[in-house]
């Protein structure tokens, strides 16, 4: 029986995941949930799955630790830069962290990967990319390669020409061609920042230099990442795009468990890779440039791009305002060191004031 604590179980991931432990009651249990805002969606969840805590962040505040007592697993799907206070709790309890919230290595990335090798945690990739690379390198994260490439869909918007995205609005935006996400991360995946997040992500994760990182659009999202080797050989992972697949195998690896269909690879009939419309989509490349900068520019990054996004879906700013406001604040507070995460989160404040006095004048 493996015991769970599930962060951010009211959201699109913590469903799925929620979906997976309720298909093997004899091999999962939860013993902890924890969500940001919906105490009430919280309630129903507690009355099914039973957890020794439930905590929604929006009621007040407990020491993160007590989430993580009893399991041996940290679920983290929490979204937002708020999901990286809950990783490094878990580190510090000692627990594995499988790790579904981007922030946590986009903004705390130096910080994570330190704690958890000094307290020897190890950290599970959930995303689909970063699984399909996992997988691809047979679990073994020291396996030599030549180059990741991750795959992009394109989102909603990938044919449109640069004139048409400053009228593009929130729900087309949120219709995206083949994932069903949350909101920030559709968005994300529209403006193209959510690749630049999983390249920074990559780079931790797999221990490598941005030089060895590639991003190509693949729309039919099938082939979800790709590893090269020096003899030329390529490995990638296909499947149809259905997050309870990454979800359950970080759950159960090396192990594999009946989950998703097997593709119908004649019906496929073809597949396409397309080089990424970087010159369309400016957010992707100010999403490398920070993780390059590396300290706090990822922070301020993210930051900014936390406050557009939501001013974006209230309908205040256009898609294309998105990138012109991360640009503005990583031009207007010089980056600082990424030491504690105290210092992280004094310039996700700084970031979140700059931008909205940029969006909104004050
Ligand atoms: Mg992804």
């Amino acid at each position: 029986m493996k015991n769970i604590a599930l962060i951010g179980c009211t959201g699109s991931i913590g469903r799925q995941t929620l979906d997976v432990v309720k298909k093997n009651p004899d091999r999962f249990r939860i013993t902890a949930l924890a969500c940001g805002q919906d105490a009430e969606a919280l309630s129903t969840l507690k009355k099914q799955f039973s957890p020794r805590i439930a905590y929604c962040a929006a009621e007040g505040e407990i020491p993160l630790g007590a989430l993580f007592e009893d399991c041996d697993v940290a679920f983290i799907a929490a979204g937002g830069f708020a999901g990286l206070q809950y990783t490094m709790s878990a580190i510090e309890a000692g627990k594995r962290v499988l790790l579904a919230n981007k922030e946590s290595l986009v903004c705390g990335g130096e910080l994570v990967t330190r704690a958890a090798k000094k307290r020897g945690v190890e950290i599970v990739p959930v995303d689909s990319e970063h699984s399909a690379i996992f997988q691809a390198l047979g679990f073994k994260r020291e396996a030599k390669f030549e180059k990741l490439i991750l795959t992009a869909s394109g989102g909603p918007f990938l044919h449109y020409e640069k004139e048409q995205l400053s009228r593009v609005t929130a729900k087309e935006a949120l219709s995206h061609p083949t994932w069903k996400m949350g909101k920030k991360v559709t968005v994300d995946s529209a403006t193209l920042l959510n690749k630049g997040y999983e390249v920074i992500e990559a780079k931790w994760l797999y221990d490598t230099d941005f030089d060895r990182i590639e991003a190509v659009v693949h729309p039919e999202s099938i082939v979800h990442s790709l590893v090269s080797f020096a003899d030329g050989a390529m490995i990638a992972q296909l499947g149809y795009p259905d997050m309870r697949l990454p979800i359950q195998l970080a759950l159960t690896y090396p192990e594999r468990l009946a989950c998703t269909p097997q593709l119908d690879l004649v019906k496929l009939a073809a597949l396409h890779f397309l080089p990424l419309p970087r010159e369309k989509f400016p957010c992707f490349d100010l999403a490398i440039g920070a993780g390059r900068a590396g300290g706090t520019a990822p922070t301020l990054l993210n930051g900014a791009a936390e406050e557009a996004v939501s001013a974006f879906l209230k309908g205040h700013i256009t898609l294309p305002q998105i990138a012109e406001t991360i640009g503005e604040v990583l031009g207007s507070i010089p980056k600082g060191e990424a030491t504690s995460l105290a210092a992280l989160e004094e310039a996700d404040s700084m970031a979140r004031r700059a931008a909205n006095a940029f969006i909104y004048g004050k």
